[in-house]
């Protein structure tokens, strides 16, 4: 994971940085608050514990950032993650900002726990999971995504180790975490050159083509096929290979694996992975799509799909089956006045740019 570097010359800061926090930097030492336990992850340049709250006895997680990275100073880079959290407060599929602490050498995000760790795990466990817990994951990944999108934040890093549960078995709902690479639309200039991780990255991102929030609907395509069959779907023996993959849209549609779930899961996989950004139907348009609503799912204790939902096409205008689950909430009537919202949005000149 890198992005390149460039400085905006009004703010001092790496291109596209946020710099406004409202957190308070603490700097006290954690341990007087927090009896730090185990290690929950880590990245490149960041490692996550487990941590208890010595007043409260509340578990949460504290992601340690490196401020020094590759000797030289990180620190903007680290302030900005904590931005994005924070725009992003009071979206529920995202992870909460409990508070901040700063050491010489990193500085300490502590966030709301998830204790059912990484769907990653769920997509490499002998097991799958049964397709009606893959639906609502995927939706409520896409009504995080979803919200992000109408803060003009995207993502840039969705991905199986990226999205984690509230709980593991039964499993709970999502939060999305990590967004050490997500930027803020709008404004001037375009955004390009933000590289993710190589699986997961769409095309555009390889091809140095604007970065848009159709970027992410292409990993959330990644994400749902990687729990319907356990595979990644554009990972090669090395990376050009993955990257190969990638440009060239190189899927397999025909594992094994897909005949355990409806044809309506492939239809909403090819739909998202789909070359042209501009091509892909946006979180809104997902969310309606026929596969996230398929009753049969819930009603049928079989998991290979009767015969009439096999047959029936679904054509570009996804009609939403409407049922009583939980989830769907209150979501579809604002998802509809932001479908129309967003499509008049989109003739304005300014998506896809970058805040500089
Ligand atoms: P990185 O930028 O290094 O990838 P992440 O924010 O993705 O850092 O965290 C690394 C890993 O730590 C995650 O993939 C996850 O396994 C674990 N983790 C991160 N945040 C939490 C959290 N809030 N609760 C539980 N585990 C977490
Ligand atoms: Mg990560």
């Amino acid at each position: 994971m890198m992005s390149r570097r460039r400085l905006d010359s009004r703010s001092g800061l790496p291109a596209g940085l946020l710099g406004d926090i409202q957190t308070p930097i603490s700097p006290e030492p954690l341990e007087s608050l927090y009896d730090v336990t185990g290690e929950l992850g880590r990245g490149k340049f960041a490692v996550v514990k487990r941590c208890v709250e010595k007043t409260t006895g509340k578990v949460f997680a504290a992601k340690f950032l490196r401020k020094r990275r590759r000797g030289r100073d990180c620190r903007a880079e680290v302030v900005h993650e904590m931005a994005v959290l924070e725009l992003a407060r009071n979206n529920p599929r995202v992870v909460n900002l409990h508070a901040a602490h700063e050491t010489d050498h990193d500085l300490v995000l502590i966030l709301e726990y998830a204790a059912g760790g990484e769907i990653f795990d769920l997509c490499v466990s002998e097991e799958l999971l049964p397709e009606a817990q893959i639906t609502r994951l995927i939706r409520q990944t896409l009504e995080g995504v979803h919200h992000l999108h109408q803060t003009n934040l995207v993502h840039l890093d969705l991905k199986p180790q990226n999205i984690l549960l509230t709980n593991l078995s039964p499993p709970g709902d999502i939060k999305i975490v990590d967004f050490g690479l997500a930027r803020r639309l709008g404004g001037s200039g375009e955004l390009r050159e933000i590289i993710g991780t190589p699986e997961y990255v769409a095309p555009e991102i390889l091809n140095y083509e604007p970065i848009t929030t159709a970027t992410d609907l292409w990993s959330v395509g990644v994400i749902a096929y990687m729990l319907v069959t356990g595979e990644s779907p554009f990972a090669g023996d090395d990376k050009q290979e993955t990257y190969l993959n990638v440009s060239q849209v190189n899927v397999d549609y025909s594992r094994e694996s897909f005949t355990r779930v409806s044809e309506l899961s492939v239809d909403f996989i090819r739909k998202l992975l789909v070359k042209a950004p501009e091509d892909r139907p946006n979180a809104a348009e997902c969310l309606s799509h026929p596969w996230l609503w398929n009753q049969q799912l819930y009603l049928s204790p079989d998991p290979v799909m009767p015969r009439p939902l096999r047959e029936r096409s679904c054509g570009t205008k996804w009609s939403a089956q409407l049922d009583d689950r939980e989830d769907k909430e209150n979501f579809l009537e604002s998802l509809h006045s932001h479908a129309k919202r967003s499509r008049l949005e989109e003739e304005a000149p300014a998506a896809g740019d970058i805040d500089v």
